[in-house]
């Protein structure tokens, strides 16, 4: 299934819900701005290659576009689309004033050099320059992509505009990003899940997690979960996978990977497993942080956690959510549980406008209490319209992003 078609679908339910008219349906699904651009770059070898950026600028109702800039090789434009539209509702979930946008170059960046993507990222920004900015749309960090990568963006753009640290998110602490923001993701997955336990009646120390993923968001979930001391039983990324009942040692782990270029492979703390094995695991919390689409309709009967905790985008294919609602399988969606991230962003966003830095105390206390209000206004909604927290979360951003455009006026 297309990822757009996917999202249309988890749209529709929450559309139906609020009975939204086929005008504003239309409108709110049709992006307000969808570019395409080349991006020629010479490489470390002398060859010439040429990649394929994207920026969707989805919906600005709420406030400036804000979303991720992916690096990946299945990167293409309906991708971007799907996910671009994700960020409309997520923001609008946790109630912060943006609207949502995504970007994304087709490479694989783990067989490209520094100085080659360092090239790849300054050349999209000369491509793009005059569509982004502090007021108008704010790239961030997404699979692929990190802190580095957010400065050459800020020093690229402050060439053609000069001084604009709120041009993009994600940027090192050390250059006008903010302590907490390269957390902030994995911490409000880990958070909410222990909120999902305390709201099912279920005891928090031992629980049982598998997690599929452990780059920035499957890193800092993994340690947020194992300093509460929940047991993370399974571990996979894209080179290999881990299992141990007891539980593996997480921080071993995370020095492991920082020594091997993030990669897991040769890990000897635990039991090989593959993917498609870790999914199916017989733990109480799974937690997809990696991929779009890894539970389909193939692979969810054979789930057998009872709580999905979805930290990647668009990790749950409808079909497959179908069959975990009809089993009981809890899944707390994406637009609520990895909204951490662009939280963060707005704090450095607003700080960068200010010249002003929290410190880590502050942006952790204002993430968890963002973070917690949306999840109980969400819990909330769920229970009193007996629909799924997907459909709940989809009803509160989707409702808030009708409400402004219909204040704001359309003409
Ligand atoms: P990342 O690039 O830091 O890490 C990705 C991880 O996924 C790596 O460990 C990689 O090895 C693993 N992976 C890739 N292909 C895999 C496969 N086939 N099987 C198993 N593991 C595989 O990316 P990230 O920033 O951690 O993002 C992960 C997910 O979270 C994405 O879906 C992203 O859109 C979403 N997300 C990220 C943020 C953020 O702040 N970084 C915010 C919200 C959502």
């Amino acid at each position: 299934m297309r990822a757009t078609d996917a999202t249309r679908i988890y749209f529709d339910a929450a559309a139906d819900q609020l009975d939204l008219s086929a005008s504003m349906r239309r409108l709110l699904l049709t992006a307000k701005r969808e570019v395409q651009v080349s991006i020629p770059i010479e490489l470390d070898s002398g060859e010439l290659a040429t990649f394929i950026g994207y920026r969707v600028q989805h919906n600005d109702a709420r406030g400036p576009l804000k979303g991720g800039l992916r690096y990946h090789p299945q990167v293409d434009l309906d991708e971007v689309r799907a996910l671009a539209a994700l960020m409309t509702w997520k923001t609008a979930v946790v109630n912060i004033p943006y609207g949502g946008a995504k970007g994304g170059v087709s490479v694989d960046p783990a067989a490209r050099s520094t100085r080659e993507l360092e090239r790849i990222t300054r050349r999209l920004v000369d491509e793009i320059h005059d569509l982004f900015g502090p007021d108008v749309d704010i790239p961030a960090p997404d699979m692929g992509t990190n802190a580095d990568m957010m400065a050459w963006i800020m020093n690229q753009y402050g060439k053609y505009h000069g001084f604009s640290p709120a041009c993009v998110t994600g940027k090192p602490v050390d250059y006008h990003g903010i302590p907490g923001r390269e957390e902030a993701t994995g911490r409000g997955v880990g958070a909410l899940t222990l909120k999902l336990l305390g709201r099912l009646g279920r005891r928090i120390p031992g629980t049982r997690i598998a997690i599929q993923g452990f780059g920035n968001v499957g890193t800092h979930t993994a340690k947020f979960l194992h300093d509460a001391e929940c047991t993370i039983v399974a571990v996979s990324d894209a080179t290999a996978g881990f299992h141990r009942e007891e539980g593996l040692d997480v921080l071993e782990m995370l020095r492991y990977a920082q020594a091997h270029s993030g990669r897991l492979e040769g890990f000897k703390g635990g039991d090989a497993l593959t993917n498609a094995e870790l999914l199916a695991l017989d733990c109480d919390v799974l937690i997809p942080a990696a991929l779009g689409g890894v539970l389909h309709k193939g692979n969810a009967e054979a789930v057998r956690a009872p709580i999905i905790v979805e930290a990647a985008n668009a990790p749950t294919e409808p079909e497959a959510d179908a069959i975990f609602d009809r089993r009981s399988i809890t899944v707390v969606p994406d637009i609520l549980v990895n909204a951490g991230g662009v939280t963060a962003s707005w704090f450095e966003w607003v700080q960068n406008r200010q010249h002003y830095q929290w410190g880590i105390n502050r942006v952790r206390q204002e993430l968890d209490r963002i973070l917690g209000e949306s999840f109980e206004q969400v819990w909330q909604l769920a229970q009193s319209r007996q629909v799924s927290l997907r459909t709940a979360a989809y009803m509160l951003g989707v409702g808030r992003v009708a409400k402004a455009t219909v204040l704001g006026g359309v003409a």
